[in-house]
């Protein structure tokens, strides 16, 4: 990704799913700034950077995400993007995701928000 110096963060060309890799972030925090959605948090402690892995653990064994499992109300949900479209019409929600701007996508997020 082009807000990291170091190369810390990757998105994969399989899934689109970014990742952190920890051994290489130098803790700064380039990416928290550059985020949109303001997913990258910082990890005092640790001293590097931290975000949601999508469970890619979870994805490689063919389970969904384990908050998608788990959300009592139901409002999280995980596959490939068309089907999450045709979702997003079937129940009349309105995409927000902050990465498309006047039509087109600045981040080309992986994530789609609707309210
Ligand atoms: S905080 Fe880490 S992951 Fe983020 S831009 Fe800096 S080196 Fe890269
Ligand atoms: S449970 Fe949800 S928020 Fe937490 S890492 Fe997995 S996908 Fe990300």
């Amino acid at each position: 990704m082009a807000a990291c110096p170091v190369g810390a963060i990757t998105k994969r060309k399989e899934d689109g799913i970014v990742l952190i890799n920890k051994d290489k972030c130098i803790g700064c925090r380039y990416c928290a700034w550059a985020c949109p959605y303001g997913h990258p948090q910082f990890n005092a402690e640790a001293k590097v950077m931290e975000k949601c892995t999508l469970c890619v653990h979870r994805h490689e064994k063919g389970l969904r995400p384990a908050c998608v499992d788990t959300c009592i109300a139901r409002t999280r949900f995980f596959g490939e993007v068309n089907d999450l479209v045709d979702l997003i019409r079937e129940k009349r929600a309105q995409r927000v995701s902050l990465g498309f701007i006047g039509g087109k996508t600045t981040t080309d997020p992986s994530m789609i928000y609707t309210k």
